[in-house]
């Protein structure tokens, strides 16, 4: 049993036999053979090592006649290891003494090995587990070759280890069969770990190594509460932390029972929740959980988890499936944010140096305008169907925000011309999620008709601190007198404006930071839904004399 201590970003127990996904999405099952087909499966792995040794001796050729010299010297290393005979031997044993198929016995031995060079804190060391995984997946692709599983058509559950998860991987998981997540890298605002909470799987992010200590097939616990993860549990903790989750989701269904009370302080201040989602079937979760609308549709995820761009039509139908929850409610349609870590890095044909930094969010949109205009064309056509509102990311200066407006009153113009009917009066608001904005927010809040602070981008921003970086995040913080008096300028200058304002990043989800918000003078707070309870709860047990004070 080994236990490893990573980041919670995702509440709740999980317990199955691990997925490994590696880059290439093998997965690895512990499959257990038949005795009789023992003698198939370890002439699958001499075939393996035949076919790989065959594959490396013509690249090294090539590369002799080409650049030769260092890669040529890595393809020798990695021969060497593919006639050592013990290796191979090592491996064919496992198969014969467990009865595990060849990929696992494959992907077991050499996880194992390349353990034990990362235990020695050497560069050189751990440059020999780099090779050994490189070893691995050239003998997994010859194992499995066109037998490669997809984590598509999973058919037990299971809990996903990995390296790093995209959040277009994470989005596209079965909730029926994925129980947890846990990866090496990954801060507690990195989107993936966004749309696991969405999703109300269990997840633990910045876990170092832990790909390098499980094997596919292991029993792993995923405990998302307090962001451990156990490998190989023995009895006696697997029975503790099937009774601990038992608890744990009759707290919830007990938080759920005050879904249908007003989020209001004991001293009678109302305060609005509303939740953040990602597709619009998690809809349906916030009412459930008590939201009373939509502060946050990040639309963009419309284009993660399909092949080509969404049409008009696509986003169309989203909206309206959204709007038909919340009728008499606000939904807040964010236009899309791609960039930085969502979608577009994949579709360029050299990615950019700093993505962050780079053609992310509003610009990305004001560079693509077809694409920007028919977002548009469809959000206002939704319109009419319930209380929409617009809202533009990652605004950082005043001519973006016209811009934007700008770009809005030419699609008005063409529905006009078109004779298609919209709201006219639409509300449309800004996300302050950079220093820049924040500063000039009493500018800002002259053109549009809300604000809402978008923490998650605000902190990364003001701090310098990448929040998908596993090795600074701990110097990612809501609480940063910094961060705190950027939010506090943001919230002086919108009520000087008379205009609304809400705060929409993963802070709002965090128990620890509500009454401070609520002294500052948050009054909307849209969140994930499965945390809606939870703040509820709190607000419901605070005054805002305390708050305050
Ligand atoms: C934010 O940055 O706080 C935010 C809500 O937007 P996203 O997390 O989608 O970048
Ligand atoms: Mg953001």
């Amino acid at each position: 049993m080994e236990i490893k201590k990573g980041i919670a970003v995702s509440p709740g127990i999980a317990i199955a036999k691990s997925l490994i996904i590696d880059s290439e999405d093998y997965r690895i099952p512990r499959r257990l053979i038949k005795a009789p087909q023992r003698m198939t499966e370890i002439q699958r792995v001499r075939n393996a090592f035949k076919d790989a040794i065959g594959e490396l001796t013509q690249l090294e050729a090539v590369q002799d006649q080409t650049e030769g010299g260092k890669i040529k010297d890595i393809f020798a290393v990695h021969l060497r290891y593919l006639h050592d005979r013990s290796l191979r031997k090592r491996i064919t044993d496992l198969v014969h003494s467990e009865l595990v198929t060849a990929e696992y016995a494959v992907s077991t031995t050499m996880r194992w090995i390349a353990s034990h060079f990362t235990k020695v804190k050497d560069a050189y060391m751990s440059e020999r587990a780099t090779d050994i995984y490189d070893i691995e997946r050239r003998l997994l692709r010859q194992l499995l070759g066109k037998k490669r599983e997809d984590v598509e058509h999973l058919t037990e559950e299971v809990t996903i280890v990995a390296r790093e998860l995209s959040p277009t991987q994470t989005a596209g998981f079965n909730r029926k069969f994925v129980k947890g997540l846990a990866t090496d890298a990954g801060g507690r605002t990195s989107h993936t770990a966004i749309v696991a909470r969405s999703l109300a799987i269990p997840a633990v992010v910045a876990l170092e190594d832990l790909t390098e200590c499980v094997s596919g097939g292991d029993t792993v616990i995923i405990d998302g509460n307090r962001g451990l993860v156990i490998v190989n549990p023995d009895d006696e903790t697997i029975r503790q932390y099937e009774e601990y989750s038992q608890e744990f989701i009759e707290l919830e269904h007990k938080l759920d029972a005050i879904r249908q009370k007003p989020a209001v302080t004991r001293d009678g201040v109302r305060i609005t929740l509303l939740g953040n989602i990602e597709f619009p079937d998690e809809a349906e979760l916030v009412l459930q959980k008590g939201g009373e609308g939509i502060g946050l549709y990040r639309t963009e995820f419309l284009y993660l988890n399909r092949k080509s761009e969404p049409t008009e039509e696509d986003h169309y139908q989203a909206y309206a499936e959204t709007i038909s929850v919340f009728k008499h409610r606000p939904v807040i349609i964010r236009t899309v944010d791609l960039g930085a870590d969502k979608y577009t890095q994949s579709k360029r044909f050299a990615p950019e140096p700093n993505p962050f930094l780079g053609l992310r969010s509003i610009r990305f949109c004001l560079q693509n305008l077809m694409m920007f205009k028919t977002q548009l064309h469809a959000i206002l056509r939704a319109s009419v169907l319930g209380e929409v509102k617009i809202m533009f990311p990652l605004i950082t200066n005043i001519q973006e925000s016209m811009q934007s407006k700008m770009i809005l009153h030419d699609v008005m113009e063409d529905l006009d011309e078109e004779s298609i009917a919209y709201n006219k009066n639409i509300q449309v608001g800004i996300m302050i999620e950079t220093p820049s904005a924040a500063l000039v927010a009493s500018t800002l809040a002259r053109d549009a008709d809300f604000f809402s602070i978008g923490t998650n981008d605000l902190i990364q921003y003001t701090l310098a601190v990448d929040r998908g970086n596993e090795l600074v995040s701990t110097l990612y913080s809501s609480a940063d007198p910094a961060v705190l008096r950027l939010i506090r300028t943001v919230i002086q200058d919108a009520h000087k404006a008379q205009i609304d304002l809400s705060i929409c990043g993963e802070m709002a989800s965090e128990p620890e930071y509500i009454m401070l918000l609520l002294g500052m003078g948050v009054r909307t707070i849209s969140l994930t839904p499965p945390m809606l309870p939870e703040i509820k709860q709190i607000i419901r047990s605070v005054t805002m004399e305390i708050a305050t004070m």
